[in-house]
């Protein structure tokens, strides 16, 4: 008998863990609970505003090489697009004031030493501090190695943070913050240019990889919802679909990438995440003004970062637990209000959409940090993967794809 792999999920860490998989010669099983795959990274055809948009906008910046290598084997690197070289444009909603933050390319950052690079208002020892998230332990929040304050940290470590995190600074692991500056800001601007999916998700991250599998004899079940593991002794031996049931053979093996609630109902004793963070994204549709840039950082404002796409402007709102209950006209308006601020818009509201995502990613503190499995279990053929998973990185595509990455690694051995 061939061996199968089963992977439980079509969301980017069971994608990637497929195409891994089917890469390697391995006939490979997909089985999602949803009509669609992508999860959490996602586009779909939105009735109000009578276009594809994503489920969130998502930014992936160039330091994230799982990332660029998944999607150089999907066939879509292309598909991601930024400026030739790091450069970010901020705007202070308090003051007025607009910047843009340019990092040089190599890891000297000597652009902290140029002026015409770095925040106005700062000079070059202000950003020293933010080194020392690297050596954080694990049980240190990010107030207790970094003051919470001043220009660099109100304008360039909150947003930046509050982003990679989705969970409010102060709070928020420093060892994960300290992860994510050493592969990014720490590793020179080369590896910080923004990078988002213009034509949409779907198109970079998931479609694609979709084509692959099926080239690869790959099959994908949509509308699969595993109930239930088999387990006897050190192994699994069935998957429970409820209406149908897979056994696994001697060589067969499971990788579950499903989220953490998922996972820990399906897994005895799993120890994972409990508490989640929510993201707000809003959409509008309107042609940009020719002159707004591709992405900008808002600071101090509802807003957080804005998105020109096209024939949209989408908004990020980060860790917006509070803004769930608002009503969505209110919220819809308030957002445009700010959003006509930044791009110098006179025009009234034009078609909008509010997604909120009650549980978009876990939250990044400590003590969630410290309940994310490895990727191996006490059964031989099944491994875990996910963006909740331990890979030493906030939940992110780039922690999910590693995660599947890992995942097909530990079991195909
Ligand atoms: C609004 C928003 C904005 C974001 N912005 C960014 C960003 O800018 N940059 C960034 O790097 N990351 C961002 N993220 C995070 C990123 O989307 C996630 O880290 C990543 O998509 C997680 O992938 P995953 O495969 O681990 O999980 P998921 O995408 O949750 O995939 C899990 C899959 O399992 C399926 N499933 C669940 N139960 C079952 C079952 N019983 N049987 C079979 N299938 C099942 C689900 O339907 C889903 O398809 C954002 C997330 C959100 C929600």
């Amino acid at each position: 008998m061939p061996r199968t792999f089963h992977v439980i999920g079509a969301g980017l860490a069971g994608l990637s863990a497929a195409v891994r998989l089917a890469g390697a010669g391995y006939a490979v099983t997909v089985h999602e609970a949803a009509p669609h795959a992508g999860g959490r990274c996602r586009s779909y055809y939105d009735q109000t505003l009578g276009m594809v948009i994503d489920n969130g906008n998502h930014l992936v910046l160039s330091g994230n090489r799982a990332t660029l290598d998944y999607l150089r084997t999907i066939g879509s690197a292309d598909r991601l697009v930024g400026p030739p070289t790091a450069a970010v444009d901020f705007v202070d909603l308090a003051t007025g004031q607009r910047w843009t933050l340019r990092p040089n390319d190599g890891r000297l950052p000597w652009w902290i030493f140029d002026a015409g690079r770095r925040i106005p208002g700062t000079v070059s020892f202000d950003y020293l501090p933010a080194a020392r998230l690297m050596w954080a332990s694990a049980s240190q929040r990010i107030d207790a190695v970094l003051s919470c304050r001043g220009r660099v940290y109100e304008r360039l470590l909150h947003p930046f943070l509050l982003a990679a995190l989705n969970t409010e600074p102060p709070a928020a692991s420093a060892a994960l913050a300290g992860a994510v500056i050493r592969e990014t800001l720490a590793a020179g601007g080369a590896a910080c240019r923004p990078l988002i999916a213009r034509d949409g998700l779907g198109a970079a991250l998931i479609d694609p990889a979709l084509r692959v599998l099926e080239r690869q004899h790959g099959t994908i079940c949509f509308g699969h919802r595993l109930r239930a593991v088999g387990i006897e002794g050190d192994r699994i031996e069935s998957l429970d679909f409820g209406e149908d049931s897979v056994p696994l053979g001697p060589q067969d093996a499971a990788v579950l990438a499903v989220p953490p609630p998922v996972a820990a109902a399906l897994v005895p004793e799993l120890s994972a995440p409990t508490e989640f963070r929510a993201i707000v994204n809003a959409h509008f549709r309107l042609a940009p003004p020719a002159d707004l840039p591709p992405l900008i950082g808002v600071v101090n404002g509802t807003v957080e970062w804005i998105f020109s796409f096209p024939d949209r402007i989408s908004v990020t709102i980060s860790g917006a637990d509070r803004l769930l209950d608002a009503p969505r006209e209110e919220l819809a308006g308030l957002i445009w209000r700010e959003v006509s601020q930044v791009a110098k818009l006179a025009e009234p509201m034009p078609p909008w959409q509010i997604v909120r995502e009650r549980r978009a990613t876990f939250a990044a503190t400590p003590e969630q940090d410290a309940r994310r499995p490895g990727p191996r279990t006490p059964w031989k053929n099944l491994a875990l993967a996910g963006d909740w998973t331990a890979t030493g990185l906030p939940a992110t595509i780039e922690g999910a794809i590693r995660s599947g990455n890992l995942a097909a690694e530990t079991i195909a051995v």
